[in-house]
């Protein structure tokens, strides 16, 4: 009912200080450690959350339970299991709820299913857990059980909350009723967002961004050399000569005119080394906004022709530019409909482009079966990207974006919550205002991609951004202090 994970391989402080540019961070977090750990003495930390692979929070959890164990905390990983599988059914129910989506009559059965799953995962953790550690609950699946834990133990328990809508729903209403007598059990909560805060429990909680890991296989620098291999051996340029490693097992793909999917440098060479490159690499999801961002580029290389008085850069940025729309391979969605309905339509309206805009057009299904060679085919495309996009509807944070950031890219979002939260307008990237509109996409993407200067400013400002707010050190900080407050205030 409850599982210990262990940690693999990861990166340790001395590498990450090792760099000229992440030493400051590191020993600004050293020094904060410094003066809290010795209250954290004693004190076993729990992360509790729902699964060990898949997702986000298991994606975060690694790194920075890993820094928190060099500092000296004591800090450990549980997942909680549960048998009954309507019980994962009924949380997922909760989670698109509280995204204000689905039926939100929620009755005396499902109450009674949650408490009882979440009574038996109590008492599973609590075989773990000694009095005065503290818990750090990640989501709704786990958060009954915590509360259970809270009340019988004598811990401090925080709640971690990735998920939020910024308004108020009969949906996100009735999760919320839902989940109130749990949440507030809790010594405190953490949201990604103000906005998502809900009633239950305003006063009561505080904000931690989402924090990229710089030396992860996503996010660490690659020399010239690597980068070309990476994209060669993903199929995403032509293999420009003898390489040192094979080309990967699984490569990236192409829609074909044809609507088959081959290599992606099929047809022909994307250009990603030489052209302008505009992408956007999402999950396959009607709120990623796909399908306005392709009509935008589509209608900003449909009008270049009839537009008077561009100077010379100006008409051959826009000629040359590509877009490329990248995310996972449908075979890794299988259990995803909407991803698969996403990707079709995407799919249908390229089909019915001419031929000379479905060349300037790339949709990119990348291989899922390696997560390294995946988040290494990420990190490549970014870093050939002069524009990124994260064209969104809704966002909840939006972890695309802090990763082009921090690749200096010149960032464009829209006003969802998330992006809003790191982009700051014309400082670290665009933001569109209606992500549903083409003209205005089209418009902004022509900005960007007239003004060389303009992008490297954004982008400088944007890597500054994220080092300062979105690094794995901040966050580890902040951990830090909310869970010596939780001690203190115990
Ligand atoms: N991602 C990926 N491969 C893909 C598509 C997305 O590795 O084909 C990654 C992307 O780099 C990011 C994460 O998935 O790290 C998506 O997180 P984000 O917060 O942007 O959106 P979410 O998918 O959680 O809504």
């Amino acid at each position: 009912m409850a599982h210990l994970v262990e940690l693999r391989d990861h990166v340790s402080l001395r590498e990450y200080e090792s760099i000229a540019h992440l030493s400051r961070a590191v020993r600004e977090l050293r020094e904060e450690a410094a003066s809290l750990l010795p209250g954290l003495k004693g004190h076993r930390v729990w992360m509790v959350n729902s699964t060990s692979h898949g997702g986000g929070v298991a994606e975060l959890l690694p790194p920075l339970l890993a820094v928190l164990r060099e500092l000296g905390v004591d800090a450990n990983w549980l997942v909680m299991e549960a048998d009954d599988p309507h019980f994962f059914r009924l949380t997922k129910r909760l989670h698109n709820l509280i995204h204000g989506q689905g039926d939100a009559n929620l009755g005396e059965a499902e109450r009674a299913l949650y408490r009882q799953v979440s009574r038996d995962a109590a008492k599973a953790i609590e075989r773990h857990v000694s009095p005065g550690d503290v818990l750090v609950v990640h989501d709704p699946q786990p958060l009954g059980a915590g509360a259970f834990l809270r009340k019988e133990m004598d811990i401090a328990a925080i709640w971690r909350c990735h998920i939020g809508l910024d308004r108020q729903t009969p949906e996100t209403r009735a999760a919320w009723a839902f989940l109130d007598e749990y949440a507030s059990a809790y010594d405190h909560a953490v949201f990604t967002a103000p906005e998502y805060i809900p009633g239950c429990l305003a006063g009561r909680a505080t904000i931690i961004h989402p924090a990229i890991d710089p030396l992860s296989h996503k996010n660490r620098d690659l020399s010239i050399h690597k980068l070309v291999g990476i994209l060669a051996d993903g199929a995403l340029i032509p293999t420009p000569g003898p390489m040192l490693t094979p080309p990967f097992p699984k490569p990236a793909k192409r829609l074909q005119r044809n609507g088959t999917w081959a290599p992606a440098t099929e047809p022909e060479d994307i250009g990603l080394l030489h052209r302008p490159i505009v992408t956007q690499v999402s999950r396959w999801d009607r709120l990623k906004g796909f399908l306005p961002l392709m009509e935008g580029f589509v209608a900003l290389k449909r009008d270049l022709d009839s537009r008077a008085g561009l100077d010379e850069w100006h008409r051959r940025s826009v000629h040359l530019a590509r877009l490329v729309l990248a995310g996972p391979h449908p075979e890794s969605i299988e259990d995803d409909p909407e991803g698969k309905e996403v990707l079709a339509e995407l799919c249908k309206v390229y089909a019915s482009m001419k031929p000379e805009l479905q060349a300037d057009v790339a949709i990119v299904v990348l291989p899922m079966s390696s997560k390294k060679h995946n988040a290494l085919l990420v990190n490549a495309l970014q870093r050939c990207s002069d524009i990124v996009v994260q064209n969104s509807l809704q966002e909840g944070f939006g972890l695309t974006v802090t990763e082009a950031m921090w690749k200096h890219a010149a960032v464009m979002g829209s006003h969802a919550v998330g992006l809003r939260q790191q982009i700051r307008p014309d400082l670290d990237g665009y933001l569109v205002t209606n992500p549903e509109d083409p003209r205005e996409i089209a418009a902004r993407l022509d900005d960007l991609l007239r003004d060389q200067r303009k992008r490297e400013m954004l982008g400088r400002s944007a890597q500054q951004r994220v080092h300062d707010h979105f690094l794995i050190f901040t966050q580890v900080r902040r951990w830090l202090a909310l869970i010596s407050n939780a001690l203190d205030a115990r």
